[in-house]
């Protein structure tokens, strides 16, 4: 159904990284699929199998406005046949905005569900609403984290990642990070860089991998110094750090998770956090869709 690309892994080259004797990596996930990037991409793919099975046309899922999660279900939905329809947090603004505008044009109905309304969007008695609306369809949750989800994830490495000494991602609800704990190996340490603010995350990832039975046979860290303010928040210097990258990568990141992640990873170099001999492989998620509508919102210039 989802015809998934060879992706690249491409090392970058900095000076003080081999004076310190430390190799950078980065596993270009955003480049999987032309339509359904990044980690979403993987996120979905098992659940489209899913939906298929239960003979369901229809894929219905949340998200906030700029969701990269909404555009990748609009995406996957086109490219793999269903139906698509979007419950967006908040009211309508027109013109949509191009994360919106970019779903619609891919076939997704969009639906908006009020702030208060749109808690209730995990409980049953609200989904059976919507199913009284728009008939039968398979549900993901915003996010797409489930244990679907988690299986796809949990496919990201492959036996070439073996040779990295530590996986570096972004969190979010942590579906990523669940699939990639599944799949790391007992020499192999997995780092999440959370991008909201908060040390429950700790507690949240704990309960996550708790719930999946989720075993990890190598070590796991989170950090939690690295959220910018919170989540959607950013500053002069995150944005002036995904500049250089661009200009010294030719590699784009965007503000919410992978520029935070890839900041909070060189920082960690610079401050001697990493052994000498270490390989890392972070993991560009993806997510590049949202740049348009942060540069547009914001006023940046950020490179695309
Ligand atoms: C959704 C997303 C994440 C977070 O993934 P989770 O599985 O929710 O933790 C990270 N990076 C990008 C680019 C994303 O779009």
């Amino acid at each position: 159904m989802l015809i998934p690309q060879e992706i690249s892994t491409d090392t970058l080259h900095h000076p003080l990284w081999e004076r310190l004797g430390i190799s950078v990596a980065i596993k270009r996930l955003d480049q999987v699929h032309p339509l359904a990037s990044g980690n979403k991409f993987f996120k979905l793919k098992f659940n489209l199998e899913q939906a298929k099975l239960e003979g369901k046309k229809k894929i219905l899922t949340f998200g906030g406005a700029y969701s990269n999660h909404i555009y990748a279900t609009a995406s996957a939905c086109q490219a793999a046949g269903f139906e698509s329809i979007g419950m967006i947090r908040g009211e309508e603004t027109l013109p949509l905005n191009p994360t919106l505008a970019a779903a619609r044009e891919k076939g997704m109905m969009l639906h908006y569900v009020s702030r208060v309304d749109y808690r209730n969007k995990k409980e049953e008695e609200f989904l059976n609403g919507l199913r009284k609306t728009h008939g039968a369809f398979y549900h993901v949750p915003e996010g797409g984290t489930n244990s679907l989800a988690i299986k796809g994830t949990s496919e990201i490495l492959s036996d070439q990642d073996n040779e990295y000494s530590h996986i570096c991602t972004s969190i979010g609800t942590g579906g990523t990070f669940a699939g990639l704990a599944a799949s790391i190996g007992p020499h192999q340490v997995l780092q999440g860089f959370s991008s909201l603010k908060g040390d429950f995350i700790h507690q949240e990832m704990a309960d996550l991998l708790g719930k999946h039975q989720i075993s990890p046979k190598g070590k796991l860290e989170i950090e939690d110094q690295y959220h910018f303010g919170g989540y959607g928040k950013t500053n002069g210097d995150l944005l002036a750090f995904i500049r250089w990258f661009y200009g010294e990568f030719q590699i784009a990141l965007e503000p919410i998770y992978t520029g935070k992640m890839c900041y909070g990873v060189l920082e960690k170099i610079k401050n001697g956090d990493f052994p000498k001999g270490s390989k890392i492989l972070l993991l560009h998620t993806g997510g590049l869709q949202g740049l348009a509508g942060f540069n547009q919102r914001f006023g940046t210039s950020l490179p695309l």
